[in-house]
């Protein structure tokens, strides 16, 4: 499978039935499996057979979506959560714990900044915030002896800073650390991050790996390529004996899979964030016409750009697509198909002007979900930022006015033609 083209792993990759079996993925809605013997289940608990016993551990379904998505991005193993949200905790408390700290861009997702600033605190695990576009020393300023992680998205919901991931990368691994980088807008069909050099990369699968806002889910995909022995103190979670699992060194036993099987066998074990077999055979379908649906999403995005920043009421349009846009020398380099469906803008009027334009749309939906199939619309500030004051808004690279429009698959003259309307009307 390996050899073939991204369009092509998205139908075929995980699941290929032998003579007789099912075409679709079957769901294996089942939360056990059978044994014939006391000590072929034992096997399995020990870690040392593998096999399906429980669903909260592992199922065919689930299995067969996160071998589809850990080859999409080049990774060595992936682990489905019942959301982005569990995907990101997870990711970052499967190698940090109280007293540990990581360094997070701040132009990320609302929910994963009050996961890194609210939460992770609770448990005693900080977080300090730095600016994406910081030089890589004013990145390095913000590390200490004990972070063990760096967090931040390829194409930022919603600021749509285009990260610069190589700069991040080297920040990382100079300080012996893995970066962890959220793929959720570009996908791996416009960026592949570990192509240039982060570990781990994080997916709300909710957004367009799905793509008809069926279910809620997420993605943890590793690349195999942290070392995690040669920091062996800093993450002995991985290399010294787990007491929790018959004394299991995720290392010495799993090699490159290390750091998924620990999510799985410890995390999941504990935490349970599973998504069901029916919502993973959901995403399945999504996945298959996700490169058909990438391509259309920034043609058409890219025309809606296009046309908002010549419109008169519009007093600014963030698309890294468009010439102008701060972020378009990183994305003609990391995103050179394409980058994503959204786009964010400001109305000349202001937040009142940006509420009865919303307000005005027919076609456009207003939903608190963005990139998938069916246009929609959002005001952030009044919606997924509501928690954040003014200064936290800023930040995170949002203002009050701004518009969060999530441009879909539609006939791009029909879109144009509700925007227009609307915004006649702003
Ligand atoms: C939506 C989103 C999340 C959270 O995912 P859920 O599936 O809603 O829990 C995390 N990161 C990014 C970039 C997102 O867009």
């Amino acid at each position: 499978m390996s050899d073939y083209r991204l369009e092509t792993k998205c139908l075929h990759a995980g699941y290929t039935p032998s003579k007789g079996e099912p075409c679709a993925l079957p769901i294996y809605q089942s939360t056990t499996f059978k044994y014939d013997t006391t000590d072929e289940m034992g096997q399995l608990f020990d870690l040392k057979a593998e096999g399906y016993f429980y669903t909260r551990l592992q199922n065919p379904t689930n299995d067969a979506v996160a071998a589809k998505i850990a080859e999409l991005e080049g990774g060595v193993a992936a682990l489905l959560t019942s959301s982005g949200q569990a995907a990101n905790f997870y990711a970052v408390f499967n190698i940090c714990e109280a007293g540990d700290h990581v360094v997070a861009a701040s132009t990320i997702y609302g929910g994963t900044f009050n996961l890194l600033a609210v939460t992770f605190k609770k448990l005693g695990i900080d977080c300090t915030f730095v600016d994406t576009d910081a030089s890589a020393e004013e990145i390095a300023d913000a590390f200490r002896p004990n972070t063990k992680a760096l967090f931040a998205e390829t194409i930022a919901n919603p600021a749509l800073v285009v990260l610069d991931i190589e700069k991040f990368a080297s920040v990382a691994h100079q300080h012996g650390v893995p970066l962890i980088v959220d793929n959720t807008f570009a996908t791996p069909i416009n960026c592949r991050p570990f192509e240039w050099g982060a570990d781990i990369i994080t997916h709300s699968t909710t957004k367009y790996m799905d793509g008809h806002g069926l279910q809620v889910g997420g993605a943890i995909i590793d690349s195999g390529n942290f070392d995690w022995e040669a920091y062996g103190d800093k993450y002995h979670g991985l290399t010294q004996p787990d007491e929790s699992y018959h004394g299991v060194v995720y290392t010495k036993q799993f090699g490159k899979k290390a750091y998924i099987t620990k999510a799985t066998s410890q995390l999941m074990r504990d935490l349970g964030s599973i998504p069901s077999p029916n919502n993973c055979f959901l995403l399945n379908i999504g996945l298959e016409t996700l490169p058909l649906r990438m391509e259309r999403h920034c043609s058409n995005a890219q025309k809606t750009a296009e046309f908002l920043a010549s419109h008169e009421k519009v007093s600014k349009v963030i698309y890294p697509g468009l010439p102008g846009d701060k972020y378009h020398a990183l994305a003609e380099k990391y995103l050179p198909n394409g980058s994503c469906g959204v786009i964010s803008f400001e109305l000349e009027g202001g937040r009142e002007a940006a509420v009865r334009f919303m307000d005005s749309l027919e076609l456009a939906n207003i939903c608190t979900h963005v990139a998938a199939s069916k246009t929609m619309v959002l005001h952030p500030a009044s919606h997924t930022h509501r928690q954040m004051n003014d200064e936290q808004l800023r930040e995170a690279g949002v203002s009050p006015g701004m518009i969060r429009l999530s441009v879909g698959i539609e006939h791009i003259d029909d879109i144009l033609a509700d925007l227009e309307k609307a915004l006649k009307n702003a």
